[in-house]
């Protein structure tokens, strides 16, 4: 049967054997409620890494809402007989307690600049101190060669980015794409606290992307925001907080989208009482 090491320490004697056996590591972090997103993650790592580990916490202090943290989904023993089902290697599922002596004081709070409170940032205070207070924790007891996130949270990836240059840590970072529902909703978590009259309207958003994108060079990123924007905001379901079409490089606005070398298209809606994002990367050229 797979490992699962809720204690730190026990998973860090793990991994000491581990290197002393030169055997390279890589890391999934995820919160639970695991779904074909997740599962691709791990298996780009078991591609690339000799052993995985996938760690499975639903990190306090990166919810600004405390009924979101409450209502977020947590299925552990479904996820290890999913986890079971795939090349991961060893589960990392500790409590708080492992992680945060005091959630308030321990968080850390380095310079992120520009991405910080913007989109996301500025839709969920405080958000990313929590992402990156828990990565960097958890990188800490991993130590992993490299670790492997998704383009759903292309924000996060960055920010992560950011930190690991930072603290100039050695863990190379990996991107993987968004993975889809077959009607093109990203696999989310979330998606489980829809109700089927969300559920029909969630496909929506993907569409809006992908008609942004073909909209690109035929009308002004201007005209294309408001023609999302007003596709999103018809269903009285729906309360959208962005739609933006940014510079991928630093997610900063664009004029022209001929100034750049790739776009990332982003959206961020409650549908219902559920807030879900999605965004894709265009080349413009
Ligand atoms: P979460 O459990 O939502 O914190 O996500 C854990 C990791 O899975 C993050 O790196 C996410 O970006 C990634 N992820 C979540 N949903 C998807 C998806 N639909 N496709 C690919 N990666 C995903």
């Amino acid at each position: 049967m797979l490992p699962i090491y809720k204690n730190k320490i026990l998973l860090t004697d793990y991994i000491s054997s581990v290197r002393q056996a030169e055997k390279t590591v890589g890391f999934v972090p995820t919160m639970g409620a695991l779904h074909d997103g997740h599962i691709s993650l791990i298996e780009k790592s078991s591609e690339e890494s000799d052993i995985t580990v996938c760690s499975i916490f639903v990190n306090p202090t990166q919810f600004n809402e405390t009924s979101d943290f409450e209502k977020y989904p947590r299925m552990i023993e479904k996820d290890i007989q999913i986890l079971g089902n795939t090349n991961c290697s060893v589960i990392f599922a500790p409590d708080s307690k492992e992680i945060y002596t005091d959630e308030s004081i321990d968080l850390i709070d380095i310079k992120l600049g520009y991405l910080e409170h913007e989109l996301e940032g500025k839709f969920r205070p405080g958000h990313f101190k929590g992402v990156v207070s828990v990565v960097k924790r958890l990188f800490d007891i991993v130590q992993p060669d490299k670790a492997f996130f998704g383009q759903k949270d292309y924000q996060q990836f960055m920010i992560i980015k950011k930190m690991v240059e930072h603290f100039n840590l050695k863990t190379e970072l990996i991107c993987c794409p968004v993975i889809r529902e077959k009607d093109g909703l990203a696999m989310s978590s979330r998606n489980l606290r829809l109700t089927p009259k969300e559920r029909d309207f969630a496909p929506t958003i993907y569409q809006s992307l992908i008609g942004a994108k073909e909209l690109l060079g035929k009308s002004t990123i201007k005209e294309i925001k408001s023609w999302a924007e007003s596709l999103l905001s018809k269903n009285d379901l729906v309360e959208l907080e962005y739609f933006e079409i940014r510079n991928a490089e630093d997610l900063k606005p664009v004029k022209d989208v001929n100034e750049v070398n790739e776009l990332a298209i982003l959206a961020a809606l409650k549908v219902g009482k559920v807030r879900l994002i999605d965004n894709i990367l265009v080349k413009p050229h």
